[in-house]
């Protein structure tokens, strides 16, 4: 099945969607802010992998790929993996961080907090 990447105009939020016919996609809003204007992201491949599988697949040692770093959802991957070896819990702000890190790089470094 076809899903596809977007990314908002009005607020920049990147989501998934699964597309069945081209009629469904102009009917696709931003779940974040509900904007009907959309962009399609065509250069990203979607990978039809779970969190949980990359990260099993995740060996920390073994050398990484310039795609592995352009890819925005590796982000965090390393310091998930130590931190499922070493039993820690990173919480749930970490995951928010790491949600907003991957979706708009750049959001993280604007706060303050
Ligand atoms: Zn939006």
């Amino acid at each position: 099945m076809p899903i596809y990447e977007y990314e908002c105009r009005a607020c920049r939020a990147q989501f998934q969607s699964l597309v069945m016919k081209l009629d469904d996609e102009s009917r696709l809003r931003c779940p974040e802010c509900g904007n009907g204007n959309l962009k399609k992201l065509i250069s990203r491949v979607v990978y039809h992998v779970s969190e949980s599988a990359r990260l099993e697949a995740y060996d920390p040692k073994a050398p990484k790929s310039d795609s592995f770093y352009k890819d925005t959802r590796n982000i965090g991957l390393h310091a998930k993996k130590r931190a499922q070896e070493l039993g820690v819990d990173l919480g749930s702000g970490f995951e928010a961080k790491l949600d907003k890190l991957r979706t708009n790089p750049g959001s993280v470094f604007d706060e303050s907090d």
